[in-house]
């Protein structure tokens, strides 16, 4: 299985619970390094560039305020099959879905302020990592 790259978010509502250090745990724990990471306060036109694939829906305008309501700490991760193995270990979108040992069943609040992002194929991996990070910030 070929070593490869996702981009990750930790949401304001965990960082507001100071679940950073618990959240990385859990990336490390699946086989995922941290090869990039900060912590940033996401501006209103970065949240809405970021969900733009969202505009249209109902939740769209609500998401990119919980996205500014707070810090969160971006990252590139780097595994084998990074992009499921985050995925795998995120949990299902809706915490009440979640499975047991995912991060969002140990950590979610609801489906929106749900603790954790992650890209969702190899190709939004790319543009999502270069959103947010120059190569220069990626430290294999
Ligand atoms: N979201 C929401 N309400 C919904 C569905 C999604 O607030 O009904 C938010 C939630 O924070 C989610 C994000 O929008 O993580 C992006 O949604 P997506 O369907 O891409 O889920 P993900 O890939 O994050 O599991």
């Amino acid at each position: 299985m070929a070593v490869t790259r996702t981009f990750s978010i930790i949401k304001p509502d965990a960082t507001r619970r100071n679940l950073t250090g618990a959240v990385t745990k859990m990336l490390e724990e699946a086989g995922l390094r941290v090869v990039a990471s900060k912590r940033i306060r996401m501006s209103r036109g970065q949240a809405e560039g970021f969900y733009a694939v969202h505009k249209e829906r109902p939740f769209y305008n609500d998401l990119c305020s919980f996205m500014t309501s707070g810090p969160v700490v971006v990252q590139v991760l780097e595994g084998e099959d990074a992009v499921k193995r985050n995925r795998d270990v995120m949990g299902a979108t809706n915490p009440a879905e979640a499975a047991e040992g995912t991060i969002r069943k140990a950590y979610a609040e609801s489906i929106e302020a749900n603790s954790v992002h992650g890209s969702d194929s190899e190709d939004n991996a790319k543009i999502e990592i270069e959103f947010f990070f120059k190569p220069e910030e990626i430290v294999g």
